[in-house]
């Protein structure tokens, strides 16, 4: 039900494009605040725009505040600061989605930089456990919140060429999961979410800025739009308190 997120305050790290900009807009089109977290400051303004504009279209009196905070969740320095420029009506956090995350190349391993190993490990993994160890304590002190993080396929079963892209994913999956278990027993629900193929700005991440090769992907396929996942985010962020979605595997149709 749709109305439990009404007013409800919700992060959405990467939300500057693809799957975390459909589900800012979607939680502000079903009356929920937003802060909206990415690098590009442009983009973001762009999405927190349409944001707004999606919930004045809803017509809710509820939500409807959007705060556009450019960050990177692999500084830990700017996320020890996030409050600084979040405004105070939108302290108080119900929802993490920790959707930033990135894949750069499809090397193998002998050719893979170190820079990329670690730029990937950095938003990917630490980025995410430093966004939700900051929002865990203030779960645990209130005993409400969710925590929603983008695993993956490549979280659950490697391929070539993704060796350092499957290993992040594969460690949100046992963070994530771990954290669960450490939650049981509480009214903290985390929820996974594994995208299949999704087109967004992923492909061309990983081919470099190449968007002919990032297009090849899709060649013969239909895969999900950003707004397919988005769903199911908000979907699961919108159970009844006492379910908790642990996994979500997600595929096209036609992908195996
Ligand atoms: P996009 O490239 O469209 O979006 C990635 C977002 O992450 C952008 O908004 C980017 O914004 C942001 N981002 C990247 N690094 C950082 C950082 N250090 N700090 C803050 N924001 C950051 O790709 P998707 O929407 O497809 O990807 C979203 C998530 O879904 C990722 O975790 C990805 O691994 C996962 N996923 C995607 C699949 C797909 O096929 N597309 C399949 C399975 C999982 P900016 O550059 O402005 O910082």
């Amino acid at each position: 039900n749709a109305s439990r997120l009404l007013g409800k305050t919700v992060i959405v790290t990467g939300a500057s494009s693809g799957i975390g900009a459909a589900t800012a807009v979607l939680f502000a089109k079903g009356g929920s605040n937003v802060i909206l977290i990415a690098r590009r400051a442009d983009a973001l303004k762009k999405v927190s725009d349409a944001c707004a504009a999606a919930h004045k279209e809803s017509g809710l009196r509820q939500g409807g505040k959007f705060a556009a905070v450019q960050l990177d969740v692999s500084d830990k320095a700017q996320v020890a600061t996030l409050w600084d420029k979040v405004p105070q009506d939108l302290r108080n956090v119900d929802i993490l989605v920790n959707n930033a995350g990135f894949v750069l190349g499809v090397e193998h391993v002998g050719d893979i930089k170190p820079e990329d190993v670690e730029s990937m490990f950095s938003t990917n993994v630490f980025g995410l456990i430093s966004m939700t160890q900051l929002l865990i304590k203030d779960f645990k002190a209130k005993k409400a919140g969710h925590v929603i993080n983008l695993g993956s396929i490549a979280g659950l079963e490697p391929y070539a060429g993704g060796s350092i892209y499957t290993a992040t994913k594969h460690a949100v999956r046992a963070f994530t999961g771990s954290m669960r278990r450490e939650l049981v027993n509480t009214p903290i629900r985390v929820t996974e979410i594994q995208p299949g193929m999704v087109e967004t700005e992923f492909s061309i991440t990983r081919y470099r800025g190449d968007i002919n090769a990032a297009g090849k992907v899709y060649e013969g396929l239909e895969p999900l739009t950003a707004a397919d996942i988005a769903e199911e985010i908000v979907w699961a962020a919108a159970r009844p308190p006492h379910v908790n979605i642990a996994e979500m595997l997600v595929f096209p149709v036609n992908q195996a």
